[in-house]
């Protein structure tokens, strides 16, 4: 079950977007006035076809793109005027594995913790403990470019983790694996959202964020176009699913699996 967020008292969000703008130099409007809050400990997820602006959000709050105009915090830290206290609050999962194929596997943690200006013991007891965590310690020694694909996915997490960031942003983790790693990387991924680190997922697959998010948000076009639990979301756009409210949501209802049956009955 996706674990829930607190509720009563309310504490500093994780991420709190208000009115994002970003538009690129070549005119092209990624962001058109985008707000946006998840709250500390929740699992969330950010839905949108291709182009609807999940990389550009991501770029602005993790500080690689700046917003043309609006405010991002950062656990009450804004990305702009107090950039190192959110960068040190964000871990980013990028989807693409930006390993250094010449280093071990302690090393890449390591590099990372003296990146963020952890000390040398306080680096050695965390890269022991997300070795171990991450089912890693027989590898530390091992170049990256000698493990698996799914060890290589899951030193990217241990690493964006490294820092100790509050949030971590998991862009589109398992784009393109397996079924056996994408379920072995939804284990990996509950674990540190149950032990209280805040969690921004994108991904393609909605059976995804129907599995491990408490709260979506639709994105299209640059604009946050719904938000809700994959139930509240279904039910709003009167279908069964989180796919055929996507599917509203795109234009591209015909594709529903509900109406397979029925045609192929209707034409029988
Ligand atoms: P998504 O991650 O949802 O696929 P993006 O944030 O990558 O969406 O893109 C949103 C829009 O901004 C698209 O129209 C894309 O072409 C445009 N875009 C993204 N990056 C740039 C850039 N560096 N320069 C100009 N346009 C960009």
């Amino acid at each position: 079950m996706p674990s829930s967020a607190p509720s009563s008292a309310r504490t500093t969000p994780a991420l709190e977007i208000t009115d994002l703008v970003k538009r690129y130099p070549n005119g092209t409007e990624a962001l058109k006035g985008v707000s946006l809050e998840i709250a500390d400990g929740e699992f969330f997820g950010l839905l949108g076809p291709n182009g609807a602006g999940k990389s550009t959000l991501i770029h602005c709050s993790t500080g690689l793109a700046g917003p043309t105009s609006g405010d991002i915090r950062v656990f009450g830290h804004n990305a702009v005027s107090d950039y190192r206290a959110a960068r040190e609050a964000v871990g980013l999962a990028p989807q693409e594995l930006n390993i250094d194929w010449f280093l071990t596997v302690e090393e890449t943690l390591d590099f990372h913790g003296g990146y963020f200006g952890m000390t040398k013991q306080d680096r050695k007891e965390r890269v022991d403990e997300l070795l171990e965590s991450f089912s890693l310690t027989e590898k530390r020694n091992d170049r990256t470019r000698e493990l698996s694909g799914g060890m290589k996915r899951r030193l990217i997490l241990a690493r964006a983790l490294m820092h100790r960031p509050r949030l971590l942003i998991l862009d589109e983790p398992t784009a393109g694996v397996d079924v056996e790693l994408r379920l072995e990387l939804w284990h990996y991924v509950r674990q540190v959202n149950l032990e209280g680190t805040t969690i921004l997922l994108t991904t393609h697959y909605l059976e995804e964020a129907e599995q491990l998010c408490s709260r979506i948000a639709f994105i299209n076009g640059g604009e946050i176009v719904d938000q809700g639990s994959s139930a509240e979301l279904a039910e709003r756009f009167g279908v069964g699913s989180l796919e055929d409210a996507y599917l509203e949501l795109v234009g591209r209802k015909e594709l529903s699996r509900a109406h397979v049956g029925t045609e192929e009955e209707a034409e029988a």
